[in-house]
């Protein structure tokens, strides 16, 4: 094979104090791993075993980027989370040689679009719809776990223009990231580059254009986003351009 045809960049990360980045492999979400956020959504039983759904790889926005508000919703909303990025492959990983796998830490957003997750939620179909699509996750530079440690609290916490809307703290997630590592090795092979949302706490909701979104956690390096109108259609444009 000579040439590949549609190969795209990859989707990178930069590393906080470094001319370095990490080159994004898979973006996997946690599905709720905070009481006071599945007791907001009105959902199930807290002790449940955690659940995972993926955003696509090139669904990455980087801070001081922009979010233009995506199709098909009326209901786009935030969730802060804490981001765990994966440094060495593994298995089956047991919880007490989890933080082994970790390469380092970032604020993330799981941009929802709300309206569509409850649809499918309640016709009991995939969450792609509400969870999957362009732009859905900002996430800010990442912090090496050689200089954060082995992270187990520290606020987590996200304002729009200038107002708290979410303010939690990392410990009191069901599944720490230890667990949450165990837990997803057991139904993939993580492997570097492998990024991980662990959930958000309550206080989510709607953002609208021109909102600007700072999230933190634990030390970590900011994540400042804005929200700007719809993408225009630039296949269509370039169609009526030709005519
Ligand atoms: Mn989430």
């Amino acid at each position: 094979m000579t040439k590949v045809h549609f190969q795209s960049a990859p989707t990178t990360i930069p590393i906080h104090g470094a001319d370095e980045a990490i080159a994004v492999r898979r973006i996997y979400c946690v599905g709720r791993n905070y009481v006071s956020h599945i007791q907001e959504m009105k959902e199930g039983d807290e002790k449940e075993l955690p659940f995972f759904f993926q955003k696509p790889t090139d669904s990455v926005v980087l801070t001081g980027g922009t979010l233009p508000y995506p199709p098909a919703t009326e209901d786009f909303q935030f969730e802060v989370e804490l981001a765990v990025v994966i440094g060495a492959e593994g298995r089956n990983i047991p919880s007490d040689k989890a933080f082994e796998h970790v390469f380092g830490y970032a604020v993330a957003l799981d941009m929802t679009r709300r309206d569509l997750q409850f649809v499918a939620r309640d016709m009991r179909r995939p969450w792609e719809m509400g969870k999957s699509f362009d732009h859905s996750a900002p996430i800010g530079p990442v912090l090496p776990r050689a200089v954060a440690g082995d992270l187990a609290e520290g606020t987590i916490r996200i304002s729009v223009n200038g107002e708290v809307k979410q303010d939690s703290d990392i410990g009191l997630m069901i599944w720490g990231v230890a667990d949450t590592i165990a837990h997803l090795s057991t139904q993939y092979r993580l492997m570097p580059g492998d990024v991980i949302l662990t959930g958000t706490p309550a206080g989510v909701g709607p953002v609208l254009p021109g909102d600007e979104l700072v999230a933190s956690c634990a030390g970590l390096p900011k994540l400042t986003v804005t929200v700007t109108g719809a993408e225009t259609s630039s296949m269509k444009e370039t169609i009526h351009a030709a005519d």
